[in-house]
């Protein structure tokens, strides 16, 4: 495995394995790698001839009042993480390295990003979307490989793709959970154990809701309320948002609709904080039918 701390490193090792046309797999992270990030990795390696990792807590996509210093990092054990996947190349690269000076350069979704966690986070997608980009220009993947997790952040990267251009096949991931339930996280270690044991509800939620979405006479509205209710019952929450679109666009569903016999995809999203620590997970409901992902 290969350890690149700089663009040119980077370039170099990624140029001399490419040759013969040779597919790369991407895995962009902040690290602190948990089975989440390991599913990945493992897509990654499996379909493409290269795989590489990026691991890097980018400044741009926190805001003033958010967790970027005390996000959790172990540089040790993500490296050995990556070695046990069979990653051939890591990519580490330093703020200095990423943006030697300030970018003048927006890149900017509208329409799918002041919704859901844009609401909260102003100028979070933002933030995604210039170093995804820069990303995508330095390691040129075949396919880029992303959790199902955030999936606004996935609906966002595939609209980047096909505006500019991309060459490159966005695979959306399935969402990796322990075993209660509850969405493997970087952040999950913030919580106390009280906060943990209560978390589940989030999962727990969401699978009541892929049971309820198939009662004939349920609006939306309604099962938003239960849903709101169940989570209400663990002390710790405060709910930030529940809610139901239409996926990938995002567009809003109206309260009264009924969601029985619905024909398109619906995302149930939730970002709910225990204590100071906020957590998000989401469904793709289909009332028609399942969806699946790798
Ligand atoms: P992060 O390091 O949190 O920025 O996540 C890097 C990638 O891992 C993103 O594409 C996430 O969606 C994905 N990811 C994070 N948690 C999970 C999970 N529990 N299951 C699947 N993918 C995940």
């Amino acid at each position: 495995m290969i350890v690149c701390r700089t663009k040119e490193e980077l370039k170099k090792n990624l140029n001399h394995l490419r040759e013969n046309g040779k597919s790369v797999g991407f895995v962009p992270t902040m690290g602190y790698l948990h089975e989440g990030h390991g599913s990945l990795l493992r897509l990654a390696k499996e379909a493409n001839d290269i795989s590489v990792l990026s691991i890097y807590v980018n400044p741009m996509q926190f805001g003033p009042n958010e967790d970027l210093d005390r996000y959790p990092r172990d540089e040790a054990r993500d490296l050995a993480l990556a070695e046990t996947n069979g990653i051939d190349i890591v990519f580490l690269p330093t703020n200095e390295e990423m943006y030697p000076s300030k970018p003048l350069t927006a890149v900017m979704v509208s329409g799918l990003t002041s919704q859901l966690c844009g609401a909260t986070r102003p100028g979070h997608f933002d933030g995604v979307g210039l170093v995804v980009s820069k990303l995508f220009n330095l390691v040129k993947p075949d396919r880029a490989y992303f959790g199902m997790k955030d999936a606004q952040q996935v609906a966002v990267i595939e609209q980047i793709v096909n505006d500019l251009n991309y060459d490159v096949e966005i695979v959306p991931c399935k969402i990796i959970r322990e075993p209660d339930g509850l969405a493997l996280s970087s952040r999950n270690v913030y919580l106390n154990a009280e906060q943990r044991a209560q978390a589940v509800v989030l999962s727990q939620s969401l699978h009541l809701a892929d049971e309820w979405i198939h009662e004939a006479g349920l609006s939306a509205g309604a099962l938003l309320d239960r849903v709101r209710s169940i989570i209400s019952k663990a002390k710790e929450a405060t709910i930030e948002y529940v809610e139901l679109l239409h996926y990938p666009s995002l567009q809003p569903i109206i309260e009264d609709e009924l969601l029985n016999g619905m024909e398109s995809q619906i995302i149930l999203a939730l970002a709910v904080k225990f204590g100071t620590t906020r957590l998000i997970d989401n469904s793709l409901l289909s009332p028609s039918g399942g969806v699946q992902h790798v």
